[in-house]
C-alpha cells in the first residue's frame, strides 16, 4: 500500500519511516513488516491525527479500485 500524506513528520516518524524502508526491513518476513507498519501506524494514531484521518478518507476510494481490478 502506497499512501502520499501530507504532514509534517517527527523525529520519530523519521526514523521508523527509515527503518520501514531499509534493505533489513524489505527482505523482513511478512509478520516482521506488519509489526512495524502496526507501529508507525499507532504512533501516528496517537500523534499525528490528522493524518490518519486524512488516511481513512482515502481507504474506501482504493479499496473500490482493487474490486474493480479483481472483476475486469
Ligand atoms: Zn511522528
Amino acid at each position: 500500500m502506497k499512501l502520499y500524506l501530507d504532514f509534517e513528520p517527527c523525529q520519530e516518524c523519521n526514523t521508523m519511516m527509515k527503518q520501514l524502508s531499509s534493505p533489513e526491513m524489505l527482505l523482513a518476513d511478512e509478520t516482521t513488516r506488519s509489526n512495524e507498519s502496526a507501529k508507525f501506524l499507532r504512533h501516528l494514531t496517537y500523534n499525528h491525527n490528522e493524518v490518519v484521518q486524512a488516511v481513512m478518507e482515502d481507504l474506501p476510494k482504493q479499496k473500490k479500485d482493487q474490486e474493480f481490478d479483481f472483476f475486469k
